[in-house]
């Protein structure tokens, strides 16, 4: 039986932060400026924390002036726009990242339009998703979630052209599945957006030579869903009752009759927190010219 290529995101998301890495330090070098980040966690969710910890020590790992801004959980919705606007108004400030989800007294929709776009490194303001509806960003140059983003390098490293490809993407949210649909069809792909109305998925999934799943439902994805060859890339992330982490496609039996996929963990993962650097240094570069 045939094994899938396993597309290493663990060591691609390492490429791309030495290379930003290197490109702060370039910039340090040239103009004594650094790219700052600021990431606002409000209460003490312990998924959250963890995000946070770690996207503070890999942005402070590239040489980037990484920042934590730590909120109580009772934090007011004036207070929090208050620090919006402070962060907004800052020079020394590229990106701002408010860590999803908040409690519930507070309104998100609220407070992510209330981010300067420029700033937007999660790529979720209105006017940055917009831009990317309307096909005006790649990613190369505006901000784009990081999650398709991350997606779409891995789905590069492994074909050389999108072009006129088959892709169906498994999930409509606004993080991940909308906006991979998104890049998806600025790369040329013939795209089928899906959801959970969707009829007689496994068929539509079978038309796809590029899978995306993004459910939240481990091993959702069956084997016989897959065509043989598709390029797979797994969004999923599901805590078992084992504490082990599983995505949602089978992966012991898809690894069979995938041409290449992403692992759970060690695929997307690692690639969200890298685009998100990336995203902060085209902020810097786009607001302060590169
Ligand atoms: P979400 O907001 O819950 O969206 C899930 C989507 O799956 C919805 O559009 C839903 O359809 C669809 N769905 C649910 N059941 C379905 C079914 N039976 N058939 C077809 N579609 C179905 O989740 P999300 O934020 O997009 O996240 C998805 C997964 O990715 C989660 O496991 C999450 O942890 C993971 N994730 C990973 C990363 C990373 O860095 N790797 C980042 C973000 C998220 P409806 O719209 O019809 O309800």
């Amino acid at each position: 039986m045939s094994q899938a290529t396993l597309i290493d995101g663990k060591a691609i998301a390492a490429e791309l932060r030495a290379g930003i890495a290197s490109e702060v330090a370039a910039i340090k070098a040239a103009r004594g400026l650094v790219p700052g980040l600021h990431v606002v966690l409000v209460g003490d969710d312990p998924a959250s924390r963890v995000y946070v910890a770690s996207k503070e020590k890999l942005a402070a790992e590239t040489g980037m002036n990484s920042v934590a801004h730590r909120l109580p959980a009772d934090t007011s919705q004036a207070d929090l726009l208050a620090k919006l606007a402070e962060l907004n108004a800052d020079d020394a400030v590229d990106g701002i990242l408010v860590q999803l989800p908040l409690p519930k007294h507070l309104d998100t929709d609220a407070i992510i339009d209330a981010i300067d776009p420029a700033k937007d490194v999660d790529g979720l303001h209105p006017i940055n998703a917009g831009r990317l509806a309307g096909g005006k960003a790649s990613g190369e140059n505006l901000l784009v979630p990081c999650t398709p983003l991350g997606s779409m390098l891995l789905l590069k490293r492994v074909l050389p052209s999108l072009s006129g490809l088959e892709a169906v993407v498994i999930g409509r949210s606004e993080l991940v599945g909308r906006p991979m649909a998104q890049l998806l069809l600025q790369a040329d792909c013939t795209v089928t957006i899906t959801h959970s109305r969707t009829r007689d998925l496994p068929a539509v999934v079978r038309r796809a030579d590029i899978v995306v799943a993004a459910v939240g439902r481990p091993a959702f994805v069956k084997a016989d869903w897959i065509k043989p060859g598709a390029t797979v890339i797994d969004v999923g992330i599901n805590r078992m009752p084992d504490g082990k982490l599983a995505g949602d496609v089978d992966f012991a039996e898809a690894v069979t009759v995938a041409g290449a996929i992403t692992p759970v963990p060690g695929g997307v993962g690692p690639m969200t927190i890298a685009c998100l650097l990336r995203n902060t240094l085209t902020a810097f570069k786009a607001r302060r010219g590169s």
